[in-house]
This record gives structure tokens, C-alpha cells and sequence, in this order.
């Protein structure tokens, strides 16, 4: 064996080698110096001193300590809706104390480092307490199954074991034969008989020992079985134990810590919101109010609270789940004492669970009420994730208010806000993509004094009665004199200067921009100038221009124009105005009349005089120095400057380097031309102007308005962009006449506006006489208009700006009106006989007009591919299987046979382009309205839907 010496020994055992020579010496092993060698039984003598010495060299060796580390995550969304991991690490610290007589008691209890324990509801509780005595049971019954196994399997080993002695005993009487059979005849066989003999104990003996070995296999075999059932039993006899525990645990705390169980006390909040918010508290808490109390305070608010309270009789289940969920990464609690949770681990004892019933429970101190900011249409999941809660909870809620809603499906603003306060929330209108309130938080527009501005006009009349040339006329009368060049562009609006002070134009004349402008709410101008030529008279477009000219409520000045043209009778043309309720001032009426001649310039000024005084009647006034606020008036995409917009500031001052918010686009001013193209640096009120520098092109009618934050303004007109696609999707049915009864009988409708549009003067008169007889003492027929021709965009614009129902008599809409009333869901009816028109109407009144609907199913396609485009929503690549789908047809969205899904074809795309139908084995691309849960395989079934008017 190999010897070294004490120092080598020191640097292998890494010690320094006078402690070495100091334990060798107490090990009765003398060595003096590092050089000494040390002997393998040196060694072992060393070995056995230090065995022998563990434990009384260091007392503390008695004592273990088992360090435990537990880390989980916690997914949960914060207030802005995104979600948060959290990291919650729990750590246990288990010391064991060797006693003398040997018993290990844990010193030092579980230990929870964090405040990880979540914080649970009585409800919570109770769940878990059934899931753990449930589990106790199914235990118990699993043990109970074993147990009848394993009789069952003794009895069948008993069985097998019988049949083996009574082979073995065949065996043995057949062997006993055999020999008895030999002994009979051993004269027979007498030189073999000693081999037979040796070989029949051979037999018996190899018999034997086989038997001997099969007993042991199976005694083996039995032993093993018995083991693993007896572990078996042993784990579901613990497992059984600790869920019975934890049960015992939860009902402890179930029973204990009713007093803790305490939201908050609410501030004393005069709002009936507020109140609402914080009512549905366990009653008798400490801190909380007594109903009546809260009722009583809430003073004015106190009806609502009540109604809420019979609305839903489950506030509190809900209240108290969403108050768990809300909590859960609240650790403002701080630790929790609750030590009984599911999932907290290893086995406890009788103690332990005793010790838990008498902890107490500390939940949630707070019932947090959050401000939810409803906007206009807000999907189910948008909405939950605002509230941190399930989407399911929504649904849940949704379906209490008898509404079937799936997850992304937009709520409007109503419901939203009903949802909110049911769910014990505060909801509140928002305002995110109501730039108003960012300018008055910013108080700009508030301050700014108001000033008179100039009005803004504009020129209307039927074709060729002169409205481009008195345009013209004042435009190069009064704008391009003196200018150099002269005019340069047209930009749609200009401004003159009078001796009386300013008037801008909307230089597109003609009532379809006015009306189109209107009907996107819209109201740009002031006064309008009606042209109507004296050597002409009234004509169709005239009497349209009266009528939207009304509709607006926007003062009229009459021009009388072509009065230089010989022979004209003024007379007439006056008297022919007046039946159309156009009054002249001279006979008692309040709208001016002024002969003009735009050949020769006469009655111009006189003209604008009259404007001017209308003007000062209307007291128009804008704040001057403010963040400046107006309408687009049009808009181009120009090749060489981008977006180019001309706009309208109505009030405040724009200026060159603002940042702008324009409908559902943004940007920063980078140039503004003046009418006459030449670059300005700022506008006020009633200026027209042109701007670069938009993001996108905007839609006439649009409004601008200035803000100080450009990230903030590229925010709202994303959110609009957004928004505008969800209203529409969420959009209520406008103006149609089955909607009518429901209307008025809600109290909505007083008036019921009309556009009757008729082949010839005869019957137009007629039906409208007729239609206006129907007026009741509720609902009054009003015509908003009613004239020859076809149904043209402009009619349709109309019906959308005042809500009316189009009635087409022996006429059809033209294409673009049709598409227009299609994509306004504006209701458009044919008829050739006047009563039936008449009928409807009277039934519609009468609540009777639900037309008898019939299906008829034209095709069919099957979902091949489905693409989601992020500003469009799901689109299904669909392959037409058979018949033909159109623009207009309902669906059946069929999966695997079951109908999942009705409704309507939003659009309708063959490639790239909108196209009205598309034949079998044809591929196009459909946008189903309002639903996006679409799976390749589905199978789309179309049909239309025909309307069958009910006969009286
Ligand atoms: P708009 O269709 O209403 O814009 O009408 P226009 O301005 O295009 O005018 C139609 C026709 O009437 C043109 O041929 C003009 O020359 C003529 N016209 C317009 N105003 C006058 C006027 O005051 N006097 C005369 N004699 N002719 C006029």
C-alpha cells in the first residue's frame, strides 16, 4: 500500500496541514512534522476518530435544514389590457431537529416568502371545498374497487390452487397406477424393472421439484401483488386523507372569516353611478352602508340603484367573482395567513388542519370600481379586457340581458354601458375620439373671444339658370381684380372683400354638394344664394333647391338672374316662387329678392348687400385666435403634392405647421394656398383654404380641427378609422318604414319624412296629396321632397340627412343612388299604384307592414381558404359549388351540416373588384356581416329573401 506524508494528505483533504497533525494527534496517531508519513491505517484510524467525534464536535450537526423554492407565474391582464406575467416564488424553509428520542418535529412551518397566496372569495371557497370532498370520494371509491379486486383475485388464486392439487393428485394416482401396473408384472420385466424403478424416481423426483418451484413463482407473484396493492391503497389512503383535509380546511374557513370578507367603505358619493357601483355589498358588513341608507343618500340617483337591483338578482355571485379575478395581483393585502390553499403541498397533519381552521382569512380589502370608457361600439372581448375580466363573464352577463353575443362581436354604446354597471362598474361615455375634449382640457378654444365672421354661401338652381356664370362674375369682379395672372385654379371655394365686409363661396354649385355635405352632418354653409333665371321660372332643380335649402333651415336670398336678356317677366317668375312657399320680402315674406345680370354685372353689389344683411341677422361669430376648427371641401390626391384638401376654417386661425385632424386622417400643414394659389401662412374664420400634407385623402364633408399633439391626433384618426368600420358593422337599421310602428310606438318617430320621386307631375302631386292626408294626430307625414325623375344620389343623400323613406313611383334608382341607399341602409320602395303606396304606408303606420318574407336559396359555395385582412376582417375564399351567390344574398354558413351561422354578405370580390354575383365553379372572396368564425370546409348556403307585400 501506498504511504504519504501528512502534507500531502493536508492539500488533498484541502487542509492546512497544523489542523491535520492536531486531528491525527487526537486520533492517537503522533506526527510532529508535514514530512512524517502517514500509513493506510493511520488513515483509517483518523477516519474512525472523526466518525466517532461527528456530533459532538458540532452539536448544530443534529439539526437539518431543508430549503424549499417553488417559483409559478400568474398570467394576468393589467388596465390597459395587455397581458402581464407575474413571477411568484414561494420559499419554505423545514428544519429538523434530531431529539433524543429521535423524533423529528417541524420547527419552522411553511413559510410563504411572497404574498403569494391568492385571495379567495367565500364562493371560490366553496367551489374548492366541493372539488376537495369530491375528490375524497372518487379516492374512497377507488380504494374500494381495489379492494373488491383484490378478493376477487384471492378467491380466483384459491381456485387455481385447488385445480393444481387436484392435477397434482391425478398425477399422483395415475403414477400410483402405473406402478401398481409394474408390480403386477414384474416377472415380465424383471431385468428392466430396477431402470424403470430409478427412472420413476427420477420422475417423482423432477415432478416435485417442479412443483416445488411453480408453488414459490406464484408465492412470489402473490407477495408482489399484495405489495404494490397495499401501496396502492397506502397512496389513495393518503390521498383520500389530504383532500379530506382540505375540504375540512376550506369550511373551516368558509365558517371563520365572515368579518374579513369587507369591501372597502365607499367614499359618500352623491353620483347614482358611483352609488351603483358600490352597492351590492355583503349586507351588515362593517364599512358598508345599510341599503337603506345608500338608497336614501343617493337621493336622485336612488331610483336607478334600485333598478339595478331588480335587474339582476345575481349582482352579488358576480360582484364577488369579478372582485376575486380583479384581485388576484393585488398584493396590497400583503401576506395572506391562509395556508389551506389546493395547491399548497405536501401532507398535513390533524394539527395543521386544526391550526388552519382558526387562521383567518384575509381577503380582498378592496372593492375596486373601475371607470370603463364606453366608446360608440366596443367588441364583447374589448369590453372585458377594460373590466380585466373574462370574456365569458361578458357573455354570461349578455345572456342574462337576453342577448346571444359571441366574443368579437361589436355591443353598441347602450348596451356596453348597461354591461358595465351591471358587472358593478362605473361606465362612462368616452370621449378617446372626441378631439373636443383634448382642446378644451387644452383651454384654447374656450378663452378665445368670439368675433363676427363672414358668412359662408352657397349657390344653387336648376341647370343653365346661371350659377356658374354669377360665380364667375364675383369672382372676377371682385377676387382676381388687380391680380396678376389672374385666376389660376379653382380650389372650390373663394372669399370676396365688399365694401360691408366679406362673403366666401362654395364654388361648387348645385345642391349635390350641399346635400351630399349635409347628409355627412355636415353644415358648411350660412345662407344660400337661389338662381333662378328670369327668362326661365321655376323649374325641377329650383323647386329641389327650395327644398334642401328648407330641409338645411338655412336663410335664402333669391337672384333673379339673366334680367338683361329682353323680354323677361319678372312677375311671373316671382308668383311661380311663391307657390313655392319662396315669399318675397315685398310681399310679406323674409327672403330677398335681387334681379341680377351676370352679362352685365347689374345687381351684383345689390346682391351681396343682401347677403350681408342676412348675415348680420344670423350673427354669425367665431373665436379668431384659437386652435382653428372647420370642414373639408374637397379633397384630391394630386400627383406631384400627395393629399391636397381644401377646407373651410369655421372658426379659430389655421396656420401653416399646425397639426391637423381631419376625419379619419392626420398630419402637420405643410403649405396652405390662398384661392388664387398663392402660399399663406394662416386663416381665419370663413377662409377658404388649400393644405398639403395629409397622411390620406379626406372626404368632402369632413371636419378638421387642429391639435397639439401630432402622435395624439394619428391616434384618434387610426381609432376613427377603426371605429368607422365598427359602427358600421353595429349600425341599427336607418329610416325604413317595418321599423316605423316599433318606432313610433317607442315614442321616436312624430314625424315620418318622405322623398316621393314620380314618372310625371300628375301622379307626383297626386301621391303626395294623398300621402300627406295619412298625417294622424301622432305621426305627421312629412314630404321632405317630392319630384319627377329618377331617384338620383342626391334624393338619396337627402333621405339620409332627414331620415327619410324614398317612395319611387313607376321610376328606378340610378346606379350610384341605388349603391348609396344600399350602403346607407337607406329604404327604397317602387310602386306603380298609388294606393298600394298609400296602403303601406297607412299599414306601416299602423304597425302592420311586416311583409310576409319568403327564402329562396340560389346556391351555394364551399370556404376553401380564409384570410384575415387586419382593416377588413375575415374573408372566405369560397369556391361556388352550385347555383350562384350575389351581392344582395343571405347565408346559411353550414359546418359539417349544422347551421352555425345566419345572415348577410357584407361584399361580394371576384380578384380584385366588387362584382354583384358570381356562377357556379367560379372562385370569389366573400365578407360575411358581423361574423368572422369561419373554418376551411365550411360550406356557405345562399338565398334571398323575398318580400311578399301583405295584402289588407
Ligand atoms: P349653370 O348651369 O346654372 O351654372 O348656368 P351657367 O352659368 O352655365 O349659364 C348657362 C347659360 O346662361 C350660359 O350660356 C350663360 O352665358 C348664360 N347666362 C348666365 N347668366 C346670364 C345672364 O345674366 N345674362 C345672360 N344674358 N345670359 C346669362
Amino acid at each position: 500500500m501506498t504511504s504519504t506524508t501528512v502534507a500531502e494528505l493536508a492539500a488533498e483533504l484541502n487542509k492546512p496541514t497544523h489542523t491535520l497533525l492536531e486531528q491525527l494527534s487526537a486520533a492517537g496517531v503522533p506526527k510532529t512534522e508535514g514530512t512524517d508519513r502517514v500509513t493506510e491505517s493511520d488513515k483509517q484510524m483518523l477516519l474512525g476518530h472523526l466518525k466517532a467525534s461527528h456530533g459532538t464536535v458540532s452539536g448544530e450537526r443534529k439539526k437539518i435544514t431543508l430549503v424549499k423554492k417553488s417559483t409559478t407565474e400568474i398570467k394576468q391582464a393589467d388596465a390597459t389590457g395587455r397581458a402581464r406575467t407575474i413571477q411568484v416564488e414561494v420559499r419554505k424553509k423545514r428544519t429538523f431537529v434530531k431529539r433524543d428520542d429521535e423524533v423529528a418535529t417541524p420547527e419552522a412551518p411553511a413559510e410563504p416568502v411572497e404574498p403569494a397566496a391568492p385571495l379567495i372569495d367565500a364562493a371560490e371557497l366553496a367551489r374548492r371545498e366541493e372539488e376537495a370532498r369530491h375528490q375524497a370520494e372518487l379516492l374512497r371509491r377507488q380504494e374500494e374497487e381495489l379492494a373488491q379486486k383484490r378478493q376477487e383475485r384471492e378467491a380466483e388464486e384459491a381456485r387455481q390452487a385447488e385445480q393444481a392439487r387436484q392435477a397434482a393428485e391425478a398425477v399422483e394416482a395415475a403414477a400410483r397406477a402405473q406402478k401398481e401396473a409394474a408390480a403386477a408384472t414384474p416377472a415380465l420385466d424383471a431385468p428392466g424393472s430396477a431402470v424403470a424403478r430409478i427412472a420413476e424416481q427420477a420422475e417423482a423426483h423432477s415432478a416435485a421439484l417442479q412443483r416445488e418451484s411453480a408453488a414459490r413463482v406464484l408465492a412470489d407473484k402473490k407477495a408482489e401483488v399484495k405489495k404494490a396493492d397495499d401501496l396502492r391503497a397506502q397512496d389513495l389512503l393518503d390521498r383520500r386523507r389530504k383532500a379530506e383535509a382540505e375540504a375540512a380546511n376550506i369550511r373551516a374557513m368558509m365558517a371563520a372569516p365572515a368579518k374579513t370578507m369587507v369591501a372597502k367603505k365607499p367614499e359618500p358619493v352623491p353620483d347614482p353611478k358611483a352609488i351603483k357601483g358600490t352597492l351590492h355589498k355583503p349586507a351588515g358588513t362593517p364599512g358598508a352602508k345599510p341599503a337603506g341608507t345608500t338608497a336614501a343618500a343617493a337621493g336622485a340617483g336612488g331610483k336607478k340603484e334600485v333598478k339595478s337591483e331588480n335587474l339582476s338578482s345575481t349582482w352579488k355571485d358576480d360582484a364577488a367573482k369579478k372582485k376575486e379575478i380583479k384581485t388576484r395581483g393585488d398584493t396590497s393585502a400583503g401576506r395572506s395567513n391562509w395556508r389551506g390553499g389546493p395547491r399548497s403541498g405536501g401532507r398535513r397533519n390533524d394539527r395543521d388542519s386544526r391550526d388552519n381552521s382558526a387562521s383567518t382569512f384575509v381577503a380582498p380589502t378592496e372593492n375596486k370600481v373601475i371607470e370603463v370608457h364606453v366608446p360608440e361600439t366596443i367588441t364583447v372581448a374589448e369590453l372585458a379586457h377594460k373590466m380585466s375580466l373574462k370574456s365569458s363573464e361578458v357573455i354570461k352577463q349578455l345572456m342574462k340581458l337576453g342577448q346571444m353575443v359571441t366574443i368579437n362581436q361589436p355591443l353598441d354604446q347602450d348596451t356596453a354601458m348597461i354591461v358595465v354597471e351591471e358587472l358593478g362598474h362605473t361606465a362612462v361615455i368616452a370621449a378617446l375620439d372626441d378631439p373636443e375634449a383634448f382642446t378644451e382640457e387644452e383651454g384654447t378654444q374656450q378663452t378665445a373671444e368670439a368675433l363676427p365672421r363672414a358668412p359662408v354661401v352657397t349657390v344653387m338652381g336648376h341647370v343653365d339658370h346661371g350659377k356658374t356664370s354669377l360665380l364667375d362674375y364675383i369672382r372676377r369682379a371682385k377676387v382676381a381684380a388687380g391680380e396678376a395672372g389672374g385666376i389660376t385654379q379653382h380650389i372650390g371655394a373663394y372669399h370676396v372683400e365688399t365694401p360691408r365686409g366679406m362673403v366666401s363661396f362654395l364654388d361648387t354649385p348645385g345642391h349635390e354638394a350641399f346635400t351630399a355635405m349635409r347628409a355627412r352632418g355636415a353644415q358648411a354653409t350660412d345662407i344660400v344664394i337661389l338662381v333662378c333665371a328670369a327668362d326661365d321660372g321655376v323649374m325641377p332643380q329650383t323647386k329641389e333647391a327650395i327644398k334642401h335649402a328648407k330641409a338645411a333651415g338655412v336663410p335664402m336670398v333669391v337672384a333673379l338672374t339673366k334680367i338683361d336678356k329682353p323680354g323677361i317677366n319678372l312677375e311671373r317668375v316671382r308668383s311661380e316662387l311663391v307657390a313655392e312657399e319662396v315669399v318675397p320680402e315685398e310681399f310679406g315674406g323674409d327672403v330677398p329678392f335681387v334681379g341680377v345680370s351676370a352679362k352685365t354685372g347689374e345687381g351684383v353689389d345689390a346682391l351681396l348687400e343682401q347677403v350681408l344683411l342676412q348675415a348680420e341677422v344670423l350673427e354669425l361669430k367665431a373665436p379668431v385666435d384659437a386652435m382653428a376648427k372647420g370642414l373639408v371641401i374637397e379633397a384630391r390626391l394630386d400627383k406631384g403634392r400627395g393629399s391636397v384638401a381644401t377646407v373651410l376654417v369655421q372658426s379659430g386661425t389655421l396656420k401653416t405647421g399646425d397639426v391637423v385632424l381631419v376625419g379619419q386622417t392626420s398630419g402637420r400643414v405643410r403649405a396652405m394656398l390662398d384661392e388664387n394659389g398663392k402660399p399663406i401662412k394662416s386663416a381665419g374664420p370663413s377662409i377658404p383654404v388649400e393644405i398639403q400634407g395629409l397622411s390620406e385623402v379626406p372626404q368632402a364633408g369632413d371636419d378638421f380641427m387642429v391639435m397639439i399633439d401630432e402622435r395624439r391626433a394619428r391616434e384618434i384618426a387610426t381609432y376613427r378609422a377603426g371605429k368607422f368600420r365598427n359602427t358600421k358593422l353595429a349600425k341599427q337599421q336607418a329610416a325604413k318604414l317595418e321599423n316605423m310602428f316599433t318606432d313610433i310606438s317607442a315614442g321616436e318617430v312624430k314625424v315620418l319624412p318622405i322623398i316621393v320621386k314620380a314618372d310625371v307631375q300628375g301622379s307626383q302631386e297626386a301621391l303626395g296629396a294623398s300621402l300627406l292626408k295619412l298625417s294622424t294626430d301622432e305621426v305627421k307625414v312629412q314630404l321632405v321632397f317630392s319630384g319627377v325623375g329618377g331617384v338620383s344620389e342626391s334624393d338619396v343623400n337627402l333621405a339620409i340627412a332627414s331620415k327619410a323613406v324614398i317612395i319611387g313611383f313607376n321610376v328606378r334608382a340610378d346606379v350610384g343612388a341605388r349603391k348609396l341607399a344600399e350602403g346607407n341602409d337607406v329604404d327604397l320602395r317602387y310602386y306603380n299604384i298609388i294606393y298600394d303606396a298609400v296602403d303601406e304606408l297607412k299599414a306601416a303606420m299602423s304597425g302592420m307592414l311586416a311583409p310576409e318574407k319568403r327564402e329562396e336559396i340560389i346556391g351555394s359555395a364551399e370556404i376553401r381558404t380564409v384570410f384575415v385582412a387586419t382593416k377588413i376582417g375575415t374573408i372566405a375564399g369560397c369556391m361556388v359549388t352550385s347555383g350562384m351567390v350575389t351581392r344582395n344574398a343571405h347565408f346559411r354558413l353550414l359546418r359539417e351540416n349544422v347551421v352555425v351561422y345566419t345572415g348577410e354578405i357584407d361584399t361580394l370580390k371576384r380578384l380584385k373588384d366588387d362584382v354583384r354575383d358570381v356562377k357556379e365553379g367560379f372562385e370569389c372572396g366573400i365578407k360575411l356581416k358581423n361574423y368572422n368564425d369561419i373554418k376551411e370546409g365550411d360550406q356557405l348556403e345562399f338565398f334571398e329573401i323575398k318580400e311578399v307585400a301583405r295584402t289588407l
